[in-house]
């Protein structure tokens, strides 16, 4: 079949491979870490999980510049454990949820928090504060083959060298597997899907000339400028 125009698939580097794993979609998770909850004004142990979405050619692979975005002047990076969807699945008890992720990376879901508390305060969609141009950059991927399923791990971001997020991913209000069961009785998920699983405390702004970096041990790490 041919199309009017041709359209690039973004896809992100699988470590130690030439391939590379092809994006569908970008699901995110909101408030998964008590602290961070709690410093956005919210009550943790109340709240089920809550999803937004980014476009998939949001990713940036580390190692590379992000653009500081315009209509923002609170420009947020929240740093992610992130899972990647390996096989098809609606309805996925947590106890089959790790039969269907192909493996983790790391990444950062950069927000415009002046964009997102606007359209809390109206009621409106998150979109333009969450789902914009290179909002979602993301480490080397890595098989669960390769490093299993980690449920335990310093989770961290630096922003020119001061740490500024500092917890651990045994801290998610909803575990992986807990994640994957709610995701997917709202949507079917497929190969391709990255999952962010949400942000401990510290989020913070970052602006032009910023170096951001940080990862999740056991799995990787990521460095991002801001130009
Ligand atoms: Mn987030």
């Amino acid at each position: 079949m041919s199309t009017v125009f041709e359209l690039t698939t973004p896809t992100v580097e699988i470590a130690g491979r030439s391939e590379r794993y092809p994006v569908r979609r970008i699901y995110c998770v909101g408030r998964n870490y008590a602290e961070h909850a709690r410093e956005m004004g919210h009550d943790p142990d109340r709240d089920p999980p809550f999803f937004f979405m980014k476009p998939a050619d949001a990713v940036v692979a580390s190692g590379n510049n992000v653009h500081y975005p315009p209509a923002t002047s609170n420009f947020h990076f929240e740093m992610e454990l992130v899972v990647a969807i390996g096989k098809s699945g609606a309805k996925i008890s947590q106890d089959r949820a790790n039969d269907h992720i192909w493996g983790y990376g790391v990444g950062i879901d950069f927000t415009r928090r002046d964009l997102q508390q606007k359209a809390k305060d109206m009621g409106r969609p998150w979109d333009a504060g969450k789902g914009f141009d290179e909002s979602a950059p993301i480490s080397a991927l890595h098989s669960a083959a390769d490093i299993g399923h980690p449920q335990a791990g310093r989770i961290w971001l630096e922003v020119n060298g001061e740490i500024k997020q500092d917890s651990d991913i045994a801290k998610l209000i909803w575990s992986v597997p807990e994640v994957i069961e709610h995701l997917s009785g709202l949507f079917t998920l497929e190969p391709g899907d990255l999952i962010y699983t949400g942000t401990p405390a510290g989020v913070g702004p970052v602006a032009a000339g910023d170096r951001v970096t940080g990862g999740v041990d056991g799995v990787d790490t990521i460095a991002i400028g801001v130009v």
